[in-house]
């Protein structure tokens, strides 16, 4: 890889792990998730980086994939909080999420996943199988006592593309592919005491634009121009909202998904309602594998 690339994915990981950080410590009970969020956003901007998808906050059984509406009132309080934040810098992203437990009762189900994450980068050189690293999360999961989130998985990075190959198992899936010198991944375990296999809920609040399309309704026009400025990384529902407003947006977005323009992210809940911890680094994977999202 050349050095300039190399340097882009450092900046954007050193954003990434500082906007963690910092929103970590606004992860309070008695504050509004939108006001983390924003404040997350906000920081990101002024580190120099752009978003490469918009800060995510997701509660307790759901693992993913939420973010505030524009009008979401949200207060934290006593939640297994789920932090993911996303950083690019001219496409090169770097992706890394941490779980806040305000109740108190879900210590170790936060350090399963934070400990299956540390084994996994142990084993992140040229050479490892997939399945090789799907195995060690779920032993360490499963030492603690709680099922790793089979159908979710890490993912390749690739230039303007968050979610690209390989996919990272959570699990043993008996895949025999191999890490290469040079591939980006974010490795991303996730922790349940349910069920271990997340479903898609209501309401979508992210979104990605997935091909132009014309369209006839002058609003949704100007939406669509709006979300082009994206680079096909997903957006939130709320920053169109500031601008166009919230009926208009879900108009817009509705139309937009209907013609196969924009993809909606559901989020991603426990099928038994089981509560779930997230841990996840960035890596550019060689013999010394080098994790850009890791702070000092
Ligand atoms: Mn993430
Ligand atoms: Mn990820």
């Amino acid at each position: 890889m050349e050095t300039e690339t190399i340097q882009k994915y450092v900046k954007a990981g050193t954003i990434a792990a500082e906007a963690l950080q910092y929103g970590t410590s606004l992860i309070k009970n008695g504050t509004k998730v939108i006001t983390i969020l924003d404040a997350i956003e906000t920081k990101i901007q002024e580190l120099g980086g752009e978003l490469a998808f918009p800060a995510q906050i997701s509660l307790n059984e759901c693992a993913a994939h939420s973010c505030s509406d524009m009008n979401d009132e949200t207060v934290l309080h006593d939640h297994v909080v789920k932090l993911d934040v996303g950083v690019h810098i001219d496409g090169y992203i770097a992706d890394n999420a941490v779980t806040i437990d305000l109740s108190g009762k879900y210590t170790e189900l936060v350090n399963a996943s934070r400990d299956a994450l540390s084994e996994a980068l142990k084993i992140v050189t040229p050479g490892v199988s997939l399945a090789e690293i799907g195995n060690v999360i779920h032993k360490t999961i499963t030492s603690y006592g709680f099922s790793p989130v089979r159908n979710l998985s890490g993912h390749g990075l690739g230039h303007y593309n968050i979610h690209t190959k390989p996919s990272i198992p959570n699990f043993d899936n008996g895949n025999k592919n191999t890490l290469k010198d040079g591939d980006v991944i974010a490795i991303e375990p996730f922790a349940s005491t349910g069920a271990g296999i997340v479903q898609e809920s209501v309401p979508a609040t992210v979104f990605t634009l997935v091909k132009d399309a014309g369209v006839r309704d002058p609003i949704t026009r100007k939406v669509l121009q709006e979300i082009k400025k994206y680079n096909g990384l997903p957006f939130a529902k709320r920053w169109l909202e500031r601008t166009f407003g919230t009926p208009r947006t879900a108009l817009a977005l509705r139309t937009l998904v209907r013609v196969g323009c924009v993809q909606e992210h559901s989020p991603l809940v426990d099928q038994s309602r089981g509560i779930v911890s997230q841990a996840e680094h960035s890596v550019i994977v060689q013999k010394k594998p080098l994790v850009y999202t890791r702070r000092g």
